[in-house]
């Protein structure tokens, strides 16, 4: 008898974007079903509609499309088990409680929502292990003697019973996880606990096992802070006769105090990576190595390499440490190897969403600068932020200290005309890095000056900064006119009264 066929899920519950951890599970499920030739399913766990937003599911969409961690059934896509959004699903779990209770595996327990455990038993947050369940207090709950009049009782009163699992305290119930290997829980410890709200609303651990066994998942790959919730879910399999998946719990992500990460550690949801500029397939290879490692010193990896090579085995039980250096340098390297084209593509993509959308974005020019800046850069929007002066014909505002450093002279005017004129010589389509080079350094040399004393004013007129990439090249990326009105505007600015050391420039 062969293995059933790899089937694995993600099942995000849309209480928020998606979450650094949340997208770390997505891509392991996903490499896992890649790497076996298996299915990922997609399943929005919005059972709880005090808690979810459609804003939310969305978002979720679009973070994992950027990611390009394709489903392969789920919302968009169909499947045999569709749909998949948790809540539409509710008859299947009501069959599974009527099974459950024609079994006598649950009892109804009249307590009221407010006395009983009915809460939502996920954790809010994936990378939060205090947020996981307390023990819940089914000792207080004694509606496991009712007799059947005092049951008639309080149902004729219109109060509505929830359910509870009947959990032997003696038994212990062992959890066989692929990462973390044998882990008991007394069940003492566990209780009996709800499945079921006494508005009929299923619980994240019933509905997830009733989904789970519908979907044929094979094995649940989640955050370690799901742990505690396993042998709550094994014993639910245990009692409808269903054959449990395999479990395999993924390590918790610390920041690099080794305290949960939060908003103080810098950004922790995906959109927020895609808002800053970061690369999708450097985000990915960053998070692949957060609980998992491809052997030897192997860090910077291609997405086949992740697909041929990853395995649950492979994955540590220790803690994940987020580094956000690492992230930084890992997205340099990924922004070097890009072709400029590339690069350039995703920059204007980016300039587009500002507002208002810069006037020089054309193709050609915008690849010209990435050519200037893609070395240095750690992020996209370091090229759309840094390179600002390009993507605009129009005047720039020059940084007060730049002003401060190297315009305050009446030398620095007098040195800015000399440019002036010297560039202005030049035609426009022989306005070649080389050519404006060739001016400076003509300059320089007849007036027996350092060319810096030219470079730092005509940098500061053109790029509004006191350091740039290479000047020549970048007065001849934005051409003639532009450099020309650029240095006016600046000996305009420091004629008027009050300019930057026009005391002294008058
Ligand atoms: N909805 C749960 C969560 O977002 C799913 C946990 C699981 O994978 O079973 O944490």
């Amino acid at each position: 008898m062969g293995a059933a066929p790899v089937r694995v899920r993600f099942a995000p519950s849309p209480t928020g974007f998606l979450h650094v951890g949340g997208a770390r599970t997505a891509l392991f499920n996903w490499l896992f079903a890649r790497h076996n030739g298996g299915t990922f399913v997609l399943r929005v766990e919005d059972t709880d509609s005090t808690r979810y937003s459609d804003e939310y599911v969305d978002a979720i969409y679009r973070a994992l499309r950027w990611l390009e961690l394709d489903w392969d059934e789920g919302p968009d896509v169909g499947g045999p088990f569709g749909p998949y959004r948790q809540r539409e699903r509710v008859e299947l779990h009501r069959a599974a409680a009527k099974e459950l209770l024609a079994r006598n595996a649950v009892y109804e327990c009249f307590c009221g929502p407010k006395k009983m455990d009915e809460r939502s038993e996920e954790p809010d947050d994936e990378s939060d292990p205090e947020s996981a369940p307390a023990a819940e207090r089914s000792g207080e709950c004694t509606c496991a003697s009712l007799t059947p009049r005092m049951r008639e009782e309080l149902i004729g009163q219109g109060v509505r019973p929830a359910l509870r699992m009947r959990v032997d305290p003696l038994r212990a119930v062992v959890v066989d996880d692929i990462v973390r290997g044998r882990v008991e829980f007394p069940a003492g410890t566990i209780g009996d606990f709800v499945i079921v709200k006494s508005d009929g609303g299923p619980l994240y651990n019933f509905a997830a096992v009733v989904d789970d066994h519908a979907m044929q998942i094979t094995h649940v790959i989640r955050g370690e802070e799901h742990l505690a919730n396993t042998p709550k879910q094994l014993l639910i399999y245990e009692a409808l006769g269903w054959q449990p998946p395999r479990f395999a719990h993924i390590p918790i992500i610390l920041n690099e105090q080794r305290r949960k990460l939060s908003k103080r550690d810098g950004a922790t949801f995906v959109n927020e990576y895609e808002a800053l500029g970061y690369l999708p397939e450097a985000l990915v290879n960053f998070l692949v190595l957060l609980g998992w490692s491809p052997g030897g010193n192997r860090e910077l990896m291609t997405r086949a390499e992740m697909v041929r090579d990853f395995t649950i085995e492979g994955v540590v039980k220790h803690p994940a440490i987020f580094d956000h250096a690492k992230l930084a340098w890992m997205n340099k390297e990924y922004l070097k190897q890009l072709p400029p084209d590339e690069l350039a593509r995703r920059v204007i993509e980016l300039l587009e969403q500002r507002t208002p959308v810069p006037d020089r974005i054309d193709a050609d020019h915008v690849a010209r600068v990435v050519g200037l800046l893609q070395e240095r850069a750690y992020t996209v929007a370091e090229i759309a932020d840094q390179g600002a002066y390009f993507f605009t014909r129009g005047p720039i505002e020059p940084a007060p200290e730049a002003l401060a450093k190297y315009c305050a002279s009446p030398e620095a005017v007098a040195r800015l005309r000399e440019v002036r004129e010297a560039l202005s010589a030049a035609s426009s389509d022989g306005f070649t890095p080389e050519a404006v080079e060739k001016a400076i350094r003509g300059l320089a040399e007849r007036t027996a000056l350092k060319a810096a004393a030219f470079i730092h004013p005509l940098r500061v007129a053109v790029t509004g900064q006191a350091v740039s990439p290479g000047i020549f090249e970048v007065c001849a990326i934005l051409g003639r006119d532009v450099t020309l009105a650029r240095i006016d505007a600046l000996l305009e600015r420091l004629q008027r009264p009050h300019a930057v050391g026009a005391e002294q420039s008058v």
